[in-house]
């Protein structure tokens, strides 16, 4: 399906609030006058707490914020949450919802995944929902059935024109560990992912991205997979090198 490739950031816990609003100014000077946004999709998902700050710099600018998670509901005594309205506000136009880091650290499951991505629906924000089997489960064949049970949640629901969503198929295995998926074995997940799109509710346009070690130079394989539409990155999106090189990268393919 063409969709332009999108480009995900994901910061996790890295960077201070300074040194995220210091990556904003200096970006747009580093993409200008060849960077073509309708082509490339560019997304950044700081900390939560440097959204506001890089909102101010990025503007109305192409290059849109993401959250890397939130709570369930608007407002009310729930010390320390973030609701989707509150990132919203501070400027995130996507969230990142059920990370592998977030299922096995905070103990998100399928079902909480499910009912944070109505809660991005009601804030207006457009869910990442993330996906993937752990090295076990791949090493038992058990790769689709984690996929499908991870996703089931998410695509039986009702989802109209106004609820968009993001697909990221991250092998929990890949992620920060410079072990790469094959490019064939994403391909076939790819395929078979928009498959189980295709028969879901709603629009069939989900951009589907790989994530796992992904860097400027394995990126353009991954992009050159007709199921694939970009990449969620983590490590490899820290410097404003990194990120200039994956758009350029991102930008050739096309
Ligand atoms: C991620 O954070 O989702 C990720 C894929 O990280 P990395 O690119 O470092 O593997």
């Amino acid at each position: 399906m063409a969709m332009s490739p999108l480009l995900i950031a994901n910061w996790k816990m890295y960077k201070t609030v300074e040194e995220s609003a210091s990556f904003a100014r200096l970006l747009g000077p580093r993409l200008e006058g060849w960077w073509k946004p309708q082509a490339v999709r560019l997304v950044i998902a700081p900390t939560s707490l440097a959204l506001f700050a890089m909102a101010r710099h990025l503007g109305d600018g192409p290059v849109a914020l993401a959250a890397q998670n939130l709570e369930l509901g608007r407002e009310g005594a729930f010390t320390g949450a973030l609701s989707g309205y509150l990132l919203h506000e501070a400027g995130a136009r996507l969230v990142i919802i059920g990370h592998s880091e977030r299922r096995r650290y905070f103990a998100e499951t399928d079902g909480l995944v499910a009912e944070k991505v109505d809660a991005a629906w009601n804030a207006g924000l457009t869910p990442v929902v993330c996906v993937g089997e752990t090295e076990a489960e791949r090493d038992s064949g058990q790769t689709e059935a984690v996929l499908k049970r991870q996703l089931s949640a998410i695509l039986t629901k009702p989802r109209d024109d106004d609820k968009p969503l993001v697909i990221a198929y991250e092998p929990v295995w890949a992620i920060g560990t410079g072990r790469v998926a094959k490019t064939e074995d994403v391909g076939q997940i790819a395929h078979t992912v928009r498959q189980w799109l295709s028969t879901s509710q709603g629009p069939k346009d989900v951009p589907l991205l790989y994530g796992g070690s992904v860097n400027p130079d394995n990126l353009g394989g991954f992009l050159r997979l007709p199921d694939v539409n970009g990449a969620l990155v983590g490590g490899a999106s820290l410097t404003l090198e990194g990120v200039v090189a994956m758009v350029r990268v991102a930008q050739e393919q096309i």
